[in-house]
């Protein structure tokens, strides 16, 4: 049995097979169709059927951004809008004329980390994903932990400043607005007047604006995990995301983490993802 995996990203879309030894056999990365629904439904399906040339038996998985309604099926929570109430999967399984399994990235992405990535070693992993939006998922002993309305893990709306950003999800002070990387750029143009991404910021955080910009995010963040691990207490966490390769989040951010768990002793691993950018198709693949 071949596992198929297509990871829908913002701007590329990616497809993986796999053997059973889960050893890649063909990938292939094409531009994601911006703003236009019907048109990702045809580069998917094109993607599909291209990569599973002359191969029979075989699984699918599609990683997206956003959630699955467990009620309606229709997407929701999607930084890509045009996505949202759109039936992803029964549209696909359609134009495919195959059973495919649907998860979001941020599951997907612990996935891939609890079985073939920086987590492999540890039974409950959170993974975390921090990047254009902020998301997570939770495995245990391998196996995807959705929850009872395929919610868990949704740490990025979280509320941490009741009466702070507005959010696109329609609540005030979620933890995606300000730590996402949108929300950090956002903070550094208000700090300073300057339109600059994470990467040119981040060679002035030893400015006083600069400490000013680094010290709320570390708060921010280890507020955030330090909700997660006073309920879920992991094993493991592990970051992915464009920003998971800021190195003060491993070192300056843990101690922040740690210093707001309710619990005298914290030493949860808080590692770096090893799959990078592929973790969403590997997760796909594995659904
Ligand atoms: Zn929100």
């Amino acid at each position: 049995m071949y596992k198929l995996g297509v990871d829908l990203g913002g701007t590329k879309i990616e497809a993986i097979l796999l053997d059973e030894n889960l050893d890649v056999i063909t990938r292939k990365r094409i531009p994601t169709p911006q703003n236009d629904y019907q048109q990702i439904l045809d580069s998917i399906t094109t993607l599909v059927l291209e990569i599973s040339e002359n191969i029979k038996n075989y699984s699918i998985g599609i990683c997206t951004p956003g959630a699955i309604s467990k009620q309606t099926g229709l997407i929701k929570n999607s930084n890509t809008q045009c996505l949202i109430g759109k039936s992803l999967k029964e549209d696909l399984e359609y134009k495919l004329g195959e059973k495919i399994s649907m998860e979001n990235d941020a599951n997907c992405f612990a996935m891939a980390e609890a079985i073939m990535g920086a987590a492999t070693d540890f039974d409950l992993v959170f993974g975390v994903i921090l990047g254009t939006g902020v998301g997570g998922g939770i495995v245990i002993n391998k196996k995807l932990h959705l929850g009872r309305t395929n919610i868990s893990g949704e740490w990025g709306h979280h509320t941490l400043h009741r009466n702070g950003n507005r959010c696109y999800c329609g609540k005030y002070g979620c933890v995606e607005t300000y730590i996402s990387g949108p929300a950090l750029e956002n903070q550094w143009n208000k700090l300073t007047g300057e339109s600059k991404s994470i990467s040119k910021i981040l060679p002035y955080i030893d400015s006083d604006i600069g400490k000013q910009w680094k010290n709320e995010f570390l708060e921010n963040f280890g507020y955030g995990l330090a909700n997660v691990i006073d309920i879920l207490d992991p094993d493991a966490i592990v970051i992915g995301g464009g920003l998971s390769n800021i190195d003060f989040l491993y070192t300056e951010g843990k101690e922040s983490v740690f210093n707001k768990v309710f619990s005298d002793l914290v030493d949860t691993p808080i590692l770096k993802n090893q799959l990078g950018d592929s973790a969403g198709v590997f997760g796909a693949s594995m659904l």
